[in-house]
């Protein structure tokens, strides 16, 4: 068996091998030690190897998802290894002759499937990306609903399409993995992606493999594709064989996506501006978190996608935008629709699951309600004449074939069970033949049950009991006294036969027992062979109705995120934006969904701005840039930001939080708000904020959206200055594009006087006893200072501090610019001497506070544990001693 396992775990080098022993999946080697580390299971030995002994741990297959995704999530690969033979079978090539066994699936994060191992809301896509002569293109496919999309891409935004999709594994040629030019990519990417055999992507054999995948001459009949965009599906194929083996993924034609369809946001935007994760990189906190009032799997991954990929043309948002609208004008509908959706199942999954091979009578079930609920949802909507996108949908989910329902319908049980293996799924009185040998089984269960109550009889032992077990199946159990009545004389003997004696009972069997116990075992074979039989059947049918079922599922995604969007525009009142292809950008009460919500829960409420960077003028040569100055914590980042997603769910079709709202479609959106580094990279975070900073002002047009935040503070105030005003110079002169900036350097605000489309914002404060309080208010004029001092006082600086860069303050205002203020600087007495004289406060101690030196003179390697304690409680004593002392 280690021979065995040794070479199966050769050519599976780089996963887990999950290797099949009973009701085990056992691993073995490093494998076990990882595993167990991973897992918290126990890690144990099982025989030698070159004569030491061999880590194992287990898993039981009943729990095995629960594992699987735990490794996953870890990033492991994991192959599963079952055996692939009956033991009996082995048995006959010799008693010592081992049980045939092989890889049936690699599960890896881009190719699981299975329901325990996928978040419901959200998809879970596998990636290839490849390149032919100079073009790119990205195919991605969500094995768990079929799926497949392609995609041109180009070497400067190939990033961001890929973070658009946000895949959960990509795979490349490993020829351009390791280019030197994919390098910044790769590393970017970093366990997202691997590497693979450069013939998965051959482009000379790409279209004749899709062709044969999908069983066609051509694939002129699914679209035109590029060579890049067949290789990089091709490549996607193959993995997808290499990962599932003899098992094909039901997936849907590839459906082709044009670059310019959606909105372009950058990688770096797109994680500030946090729209389908939050910087942690989890799903709430994210602005898709707020705004998903879906209540389906399949409508959750609908409005994910929508907000990850705006569109661009105004005519096919202003379609969806007419869903939403025509649903907030019907409430009463919304509601209804709401409520019957709730309970649609995800058939998408359940029919991948099937076509795998690795779906259960649940995921039939999961079908049967999907269809009766997808019939109710369309006609719910049929009564209502909905607009154009409504109206489509509510047709596909009318065009389900009937007649899967009613078979689905007639053979299922109600709630059938997850797994096929035991039987009990196929409803009493749909097959015959599986009634009769139901009833056989169960009949012969009686008579057994009969059988006890006449042996108690016959051997005059009341406490006779038959009892049954997986080893000795049926028997009887007598207490060891009596059962002389069973053995005691020759005639009893052969009537009762003796099966095993426990420590106070004996077991016995007769001949009618054992016959019927046979009886029964033939009756539950036979009736679970036709059940499974009829499992295959309506499986086979199910798979047959994929692409219409498919089609359903896409319908009722559609109305599940017109209904959710429809519902959060009736109860948070937003709007309706009016998207066309000019340039405006006028927002009016605009409000920050995501921090609106927060405000709220504490009781909060939050300040609705106006904004507008539409061309000032007719003949204005670009759209307007705003220069929002203001004190710190004054709302700066929160307005810049609010406008950029009121830009994006404008885009992706939803009414939006504002009075109102007029948008010139936005092709591309810049957003660099807040600061990151990126140490990993050996990037320090000036240096980000300067990379991230000429990818806008070098990319940015006059359609698109730029918001920048305090750029240039990540250095000295001269360099920070420059660079900054020079960077508004060219948004205005050069980008010619719609732009917020937000910066503490007053200075800037001058320009005005310069650039005629740049006009000062500033958020408006009023002070108070010395304190500031914040008004959240955007008003058109500058701010004259940034309270910073203030804020700083807030956030609990030491109140010397904070004394004392006042005074600093004050006296660095006195002196003006140039080499007085160098002067004054020189000349400032130390801290310490100052903060004495200022404060006229007696003179600190010499030398370091007691506890401080107690501290300092401790020697813990001399401390016994428990005088360490003693110590530590000690110095707590001393430094509220020091508290109070000042
Ligand atoms: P800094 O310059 O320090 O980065 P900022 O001016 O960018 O600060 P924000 O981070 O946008 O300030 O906002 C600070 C806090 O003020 C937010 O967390 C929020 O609680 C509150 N706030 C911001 N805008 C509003 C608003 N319009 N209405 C109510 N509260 C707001």
């Amino acid at each position: 068996m280690m021979a065995q396992y040794i070479e199966i775990k050769a050519a599976n080098p780089d996963c887990l091998l999950f290797y099949r022993m009973g009701d085990f999946y056992e691993l073995f080697f490093e494998d076990a030690s990882v595993a167990a580390r991973a897992l918290g299971i126990a890690l144990t030995k099982r025989g030698k190897h070159l004569g030491a002994d061999i880590p194992m741990a287990g898993v039981p297959v009943v729990s095995a998802d629960d594992y699987l995704a735990r490794l996953i999530g870890l990033g492991h690969r994991v192959a599963v290894c079952e055996q692939v033979e009956d033991p009996a079978e082995a048995k006959k090539r010799g008693s010592k002759s081992v049980v045939r066994r092989d890889v049936v699936r690699l599960v890896t994060p881009g190719t699981i499937t299975e329901e325990t191992l996928l978040e419901p809301g959200r998809p879970n896509h596998l990636m290839a990306l490849a390149r032919v002569g100079g073009a790119y293109a990205i195919a991605y496919a969500d094995l768990s609903t079929g799926a497949f999309t392609v995609q041109e891409s180009e070497a400067d935004r190939l990033l961001a399409d890929i973070r658009a999709v946000d895949p959960a594994e990509i795979v490349i040629s490993d020829a351009l993995f390791h280019e030197e030019a994919m390098r910044p990519l790769v590393a970017a990417l970093g366990k997202l992606a691997r590497p693979e055999p450069a013939a998965l992507f051959d482009s000379a054999t790409a279209e004749s493999r899709l062709c044969a995948f999908y069983e066609v001459s051509t694939l002129a009949g699914f679209g035109a594709f590029g060579r890049a965009e067949l290789a990089a599906g091709a490549g996607l194929l193959a993995y997808l064989t290499r990962t599932q083996f003899a098992a094909r993924p039901a997936l849907a034609r590839p459906a082709k996506v044009a670059a310019g369809e959606a909105m372009l946001i950058d990688p770096a935007t797109r994680a500030s501006l946090e729209l389908t994760r939050s910087v942690a990189g989890r799903r709430e906190g994210s602005l898709l978190a707020a705004v998903d009032r879906t209540v389906t799997g399949v409508g959750s991954r609908l409005l994910g996608a929508r907000i990850a990929r705006p569109l661009t043309d105004p005519s096919a948002i202003g379609e969806r935008l007419d869903s939403v609208g025509f649903l907030v004008g019907e409430p009463g509908l919304v509601r209804a629709l709401r409520a019957v959706l709730k309970g649609l199942p995800d058939a998408e999954r359940a029919l991948s699951r099937l076509a795998l091979g690795r779906g259960g009578p649940r995921d039939l079930g999961s079908i049967l309600g999907f269809l009766g609920a997808s019939r109710e949802t369309a006609a719910l909507l049929a009564a209502a004449a909905p607009p154009a996108e409504l109206g489509q949908a509510a047709r596909g989910l009318a065009d389900l074939p009937d007649a899967l329902e009613q078979e689905l319908g007639s053979l299922l049980a109600e709630s059938p069970p997850l797994l096929k293996r035991d039987g009990g799924f196929v409803a009493m009185g749909a097959i015959p033949a599986l009634d009769e040998a139901r009833s056989l089984r169960d009949e012969s269960r009686r008579v057994i049950a009969g059988l006890q109550v006449s042996y108690a009889e016959e051997t005059g032992i009341r406490s006779l009991k038959i009892k049954h077990n997986n080893v000795l199946g049926y028997f009887i159990e007598v207490a060891e006294g009596q059962a002389g009545a069973l053995n005691g004389t020759e005639e009893a003997r052969r009537r009762f036969f003796h099966r095993q004696t426990m420590a106070n009972c004996m077991r016995f069997s007769t001949d009618e027992l054992a016959g019927l116990e046979g009886r029964i075992a033939e009756a539950a074979a036979d009736a679970l062979r036709l059940e499974l039989a009829a499992f295959d059947r309506l499986s086979a049918l199910v798979v047959e109705a994929a692409p219409a079922l498919r089609e359903a599922a896409g319908a009722a995604a559609v109305i599940d995120v017109s209904a959710a969007l429809a519902d959060l525009a009736i109860s948070e009142d937003w709007t309706r934006p009016d998207v066309d292809d000019g340039l405006s950008f006028r927002i009016e009460g605009g409000r920050h969904p995501v921090v609106e919500a927060a405000l709220k829960a504490a009781h909060g409420s939050f300040v609705a701005n106006d904004c507008d960077l539409s061309p000032p003028s007719r003949g204005a040569k670009g759209g307007a840039i705003w220069l929002v100055t203001g004190p710190n914590m004054g709302g700066k980042s929160t307005f810049l930001r609010q406008n950029a997603i009121i830009a994006v769910l404008a885009q992706a079709g939803a009414f939006v939080p504002a009075a109102s709202a007029r948008i010139g479609v936005v092709d591309r959106l810049f957003s660099r708000v807040g600061a990151s580094d990126d140490l990993a990279e050996g990037r320090s975070t000036f240096m980000v904020e300067m990379v991230e900073t000429a990818a806008i002002l070098n990319q940015a047009g006059p359609r698109s959206l730029v918001i920048l935040d305090e750029i240039g503070r990540g250095t000295s105030t001269y360099d920070g200055l420059s660079i900054a005003f020079a960077s508004v110079e060219h948004l205005h002169e050069v980008n010619r594009c719609r732009a917020l900036f937000a910066t503490h350097f007053h200075e800037m605000t001058a320009l005005s006087a310069r650039l005629s489309r740049l006009s000062n914002a500033t958020m408006r404060v009023k002070e108070w006893e010395g304190d500031v309080v914040f008004l959240h208010e955007v008003r058109a004029g500058t701010a004259d200072r940034s309270y910073g001092i203030q804020v700083a006082k807030l956030a609990g600086l030491p109140a010397r501090v904070v004394d004392r860069a006042r005074h600093v303050l004050r006296e660095l205002e006195k002196t003006g610019e140039g080499e007085r203020r160098t002067a004054f600087i020189d000349d400032l007495p130390l801290f310490s001497a100052a903060v004495r004289r200022e404060a006229e406060a007696p003179a600190a101690p010499a030398g370091p506070p007691p506890a401080l030196a107690a501290l300092q003179a401790l020697d813990l390697d001399a401390l016994s544990p428990r005088e360490a304690l003693d110590a530590l409680y000690r110095l707590k004593a001393m430094t509220a001693e020091d508290g109070k002392a000042g």
